[in-house]
Order: structure tokens, then sequence, then C-alpha cells
């Protein structure tokens, strides 16, 4: 009789210029932390705060992979994000000892399936079937703090076939990086390998089998993904 499982390997990153891999442990994700992105999705950033959702680790896809259209959607959305990986474990942080966790940065891109999510929202069923699907988190390789230093500022834009569609500044991120990891440390213990995704800026969109994503974030580098 055969195997019921197969083990496979952690899922990892690479880490620019180290040899080691960075093994990822959880996906975190802010929702609506910009507040042009909360606005164009038909929300009011004044008084509704950001909130979170994860993906499994398994969903992600390496720089310059590619990624199948997935089933069961007619409306797969990009959504580019910084990316903040944890070096060091973190519970009921304050903000002012929350970048002591960070280990670095990278370039990331949410995929939605917009048109599952919008049947969620209006059902008030979970996110995870427009969120969690396979292959719906490509990330860059992670710079880490030692060569980039801490962020708050930088721009982050997102192009499809070479034309632009998101644009932004981190600095325009309702919850800054640290406050991200101080408000989800409440709700969770965080770990090293634990990944963030910390909000979109607006421009979301539609993206059809072809083409080809480009998210860059100044400072951390440049993701590419096809659709296929
Ligand atoms: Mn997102």
């Amino acid at each position: 009789m055969s195997n019921l499982f197969t083990l496979e390997e952690t899922p990892s990153l690479e880490i620019i210029g180290l040899q080691p891999r960075f093994p990822v442990r959880r996906i975190y994700c802010v929702g609506r932390n910009y507040a042009a992105h909360a606005r164009e999705m038909g929300a009011d950033p004044e008084r509704e705060p950001p909130f979170f959702f994860s993906k499994p680790a398994s969903a992600l896809v390496a720089n310059h992979g590619a990624v199948e259209y997935p089933s069961l959607t007619r409306e797969l959305h990009y959504e580019v994000e910084l990316v903040v990986a944890l070096g060091k474990p973190a519970s009921e942080i304050p903000p002012e000892d929350a970048a002591e966790c960070i280990y670095g940065y990278a370039v990331g891109i949410d995929l939605t399936r917009r048109d599952l999510q919008a049947e969620a929202k209006k059902l008030s069923r979970p996110w995870d079937t427009a969120k969690g699907f396979d292959q719906s988190a490509p990330v860059s390789g992670i710079v880490p703090i030692s060569d980039c230093g801490y962020l708050s500022k930088g721009e982050i834009s997102l192009r499809v076939d070479g034309e632009q569609r998101q644009h932004g500044d981190l600095a325009q991120m309702i919850w800054s990086v640290e406050e991200v990891i101080a408000e989800l440390s409440r709700y969770f213990r965080l770990y090293p390998g634990d990944l963030i995704f910390t909000g979109t800026p607006a421009g979301v969109g539609e993206v059809c089998r072809g083409e080809v994503l480009e998210g860059i974030i100044e400072g951390v580098g440049r993701l590419v993904t096809t659709i296929q």
C-alpha cells in the first residue's frame, strides 16, 4: 500500500546575497492599510481600521515563477505589497520595540479571486477561497535589514505587461510596519519565519492569462510573475 502523504520541504525564500534560505512559517496579511485602496473597495478608512487575514505558506511562488490561472474565478486581481520577514519572536510587543523583530523585506503580490471575495463579503463568509488558494502569494527574495536599513517610505508600484497600474508610497500606510507587527502580536504569537503582507496601494485590478506582473518597491527590489 502506498503512503497517504508525501513529505514536502518547508516553503522558503531566497535571501539576497546569502546562501541559506529563509524558511517560511506563516503568511499573515493586512487588509485596507492604504486609505486610497480602502476607498476604491468601497470602505471608509476613517471609520474602519485595517484588519488581518492569512494565506498558507504553501501558497508561495518564487521570483520569476509562473502562476497557473486559478479555478472557479473570472476576476483574478493583483495587489502589490511590502512583505516583512520576521527574524525574532514577538507577543504583545509595543510598536516602539517591534523593529527589532524585522529580519528583512521583500516584494509580494497578494493574488485575489475578487469575485469570490465579493461573494464572501456579501454572505458574511470567510475569505479563504478568495485569498488562500494555491500559488496566491508570489514573493521576491528577501533583502536583510543589514543591507537596506529600516523602511518607512519609498515608492511601491505594479506593472502589467510593462504598463503601470498601481502606484503609491510606503509612507501612505495607515498602520506603519512597526504598528502592524505590534497589533498582529496581540492576536498571535509571532515567530521567526513569519511573513506579513502589509497592504496594497490604490489601483488594484484584473490580470489575464499570459500577462506578466511586475511589482517594484524602492530599496527592496523587483518581483516578476507570469500568469499562465
Ligand atoms: Mn492585500
